[in-house]
């Protein structure tokens, strides 16, 4: 689709805004039209002894001269006055369009599903949001409207100029040609150019955005002047190529302006040379001189905005290109029914891989009865966040399917389906929100007696005493920092809030020592009961609190069953046990697990 029919829709919500900005242009080129006249008025009536057609009280020089000096500046007035509010009209329609198409924009990366946002940097995507956003308040107002007004504007001035001297005017308009070829040979070059200085641009983003977010582990390795070195590296790549696009704009622009000046120039030669020989008056040269400077500026005007819409086009194509994305989750279209799903849970036949080449499980089949808590364990990367992420939707199985109460997760609605599941996620993530909003960012509305409740069960309740404005004390980046355990306790409360079916826990307790874990985990038991729990656990305390073990090793479920069936089993999960679990055992002073 052409960008034009793409930005459609962002501007029909404007289009009154829009018609009184070009009925601006109307009456500013209408003033343009009138603004060498006084000066015609001076030279033919006042200084030439013309008689002035028009009645006025005396047609005397001095009057005339008066009448011409006022006219001078009500003229630039009316049209100073008129530009002031088309500028701002044109501003306020661009800003409004930015902000739609960064909402729409912002919304849409948010429906946007894992997968995309694992491909893409966080960097590159506030860039689209913030900088790239802009480019239509460019197009409109240094593209669009300029060349609609200089469109009109040209063609009232040739409507004067023809009747003035035909022949004058055609060589004026021989730049014409030359202009355009000049827009399609320096176009190519300012797009490709501008696109690489977004690109770099939005790498810089990326860093900052990588670095300061990573700031502990870059002072902890000392890698600062390293990082300090690569960020100026990319900044001076992006310099340069912002050096390049001004290089190209003003090249482009000189280049503009010689043509133009040759026409002048052609004109001026022209026009004297009839001067001589009789076939023009001074005053005629001189008038139309003066309105070919007008002449000049629209057709100047348009040849300029073509080369910032050309690199403003980047920019919205950088947009559309995120905007375009489809979903890659195609929403469904049941929901589950007002108390809330039953919780049995079904994996059958799964594979999954986030990338073609490498898949991550394999021939998942699990069948878990509503109600009863599940602990998956196995080593790190063996597919234990994922095989869970398929159950809300983080992503979709590549083979097989999902299903909660016996329906595939992909008939429901994102929403309705979401709604029944509770997560305590890794890392715990607390938002610049106060400890109240904190606690019910899953339950909004939620009374202060559940709030505080679900901090009870999360044994946060005392720490939240203390801090300075108890449950409306500010957390996150402007507020009072936590500690990792601290904050889990808070995405403890968070789920427990959220009162859903189905809980997922991962290690939701791994920050905590053991005996706020052993406090902890009684608060969630009492959650738990009656709902269907997963928890990631690396813990023995947790897995023995778990109805069902489930054990993965690189992407495929090597046993299942209780804790006794699995250590009698002798097989990968005794030996894990022996190396993972007991040595915990033997560091927590208790007794080892009899079998
Ligand atoms: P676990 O929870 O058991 O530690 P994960 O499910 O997090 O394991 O990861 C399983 C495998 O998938 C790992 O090899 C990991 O590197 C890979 N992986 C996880 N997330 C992504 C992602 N967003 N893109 C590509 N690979 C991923």
């Amino acid at each position: 689709m052409p960008m034009a029919t793409k930005l459609l829709p962002y501007l029909t919500p404007h289009r009154w805004r829009i018609v009184w900005a070009l009925l601006q242009v109307l009456l500013i080129a209408g003033f343009e039209l009138l603004k060498p006249w006084p000066l015609q008025v001076v030279i033919d009536n006042a200084l030439g002894g013309k008689p002035f057609p028009v009645a006025v009280l005396s047609s005397s020089p001095a009057n005339l001269l008066l009448l011409a000096s006022i006219g001078i500046v009500v003229v630039h007035f009316g049209a100073g006055t008129l530009t002031l509010l088309h500028n701002y009209t044109a501003i306020r329609i661009g800003q409004d369009m930015v902000n739609d198409l960064r909402g729409a924009l912002y919304a849409h990366l948010q429906r946007l599903s894992l997968a995309f946002h694992s491909r893409h940097r966080v960097g590159d995507l506030l860039y689209r949001i913030t900088a790239d956003s802009f480019a239509v308040q460019t197009m409109i107002m240094n593209g669009v409207l300029p060349i609609l007004s200089a469109l009109v504007l040209l063609v009232g001035m040739l409507v004067v100029l023809f009747p003035l001297d035909p022949v004058l005017t055609i060589l004026a308009l021989t730049v014409v040609p030359v202009l355009f070829a000049l827009i399609s040979l320096f176009n190519r070059k300012i797009v490709e150019v501008a696109s690489d200085v977004r690109t770099t641009e939005s790498r810089v983003y990326s860093l900052v955005q990588w670095a300061m977010s990573s700031i502990k582990l870059v002072q902890a390795f000392t890698k600062e002047e390293e990082e300090h070195r690569r960020f100026m590296g990319a900044s001076r790549e992006s310099l340069q190529a912002t050096l390049r696009l001004y290089s190209w704009q003003t090249l482009y622009s000189g280049t503009v302006n010689l043509v133009i000046a040759g026409g002048t120039a052609l004109v001026i030669f022209a026009g004297a040379r009839a001067v001589i020989s009789g076939t023009l008056s001074i005053g005629q040269l001189i008038v139309f001189i003066s309105y070919l400077a007008q002449l000049y500026a629209p057709i100047n005007q348009i040849t300029q905005s073509w080369g910032l819409i050309a690199g403003a086009r980047v920019g919205a194509r950088r947009i559309f290109e995120i905007l375009d994305t489809e979903p890659d989750l195609e929403d469904g279209t049941r929901n589950f029914p007002p108390d809330g799903a039953h919780g049995e849970v079904a994996w059958s036949g799964i594979g999954f891989r986030y990338r073609p080449d490498t898949p991550i499980l394999e021939g998942i089949d699990l069948k878990v009865p509503a109600g009863i808590k599940i602990a998956v364990v196995g080593p790190t990367g063996a597919g234990k966040s994922t095989l869970l992420g398929l159950l809300p939707r983080f992503y979709d199985p590549s083979a097989g399917s999902v299903a909660i109460d016996g329906i595939d997760v992909r008939e429901y609605t994102l929403r309705s389906l979401r709604n029944q599941i509770a997560m305590v996620l890794q890392p715990p993530l607390i938002f610049p929100l106060s400890v109240r909003d904190n606690i019910a960012y899953g339950r909004p509305g939620a009374d202060d007696v559940a709030i505080e409740q679900a901090a009870r069960l999360a044994q946060i309740d005392d720490l939240i005493a203390s801090l300075p404005a108890g449950y409306d004390t500010l957390l996150g980046e402007s507020g009072a920092s936590l500690s990792e355990g601290e904050k889990q306790r808070i995405t403890i409360a968070r789920a427990l809030l959220r009162d859903a079916p189905i809980l997922i826990l991962d290690e939701p307790t791994s920050a905590l020592d053991v005996t706020t874990e052993a406090l902890v985990m009684a608060g969630i038991e009492g959650l738990t009961a009656g709902r269907t729990t997963f928890i990631i656990a690396h813990r023995l305390s947790t897995v023995r609190r778990c109805d069902r073990i489930v054990v993965l090793r690189g992407g495929v479920i090597v046993e299942q069953g209780t804790l006794t069936e699995l250590l009698c089993r002798d097989g990968f999960f005794a030996e894990y046990y022996r190396t993972q679990f007991a040595p915990q055992e033997d560091r927590a002073g208790q007794l080892k697990v009899v079998v």
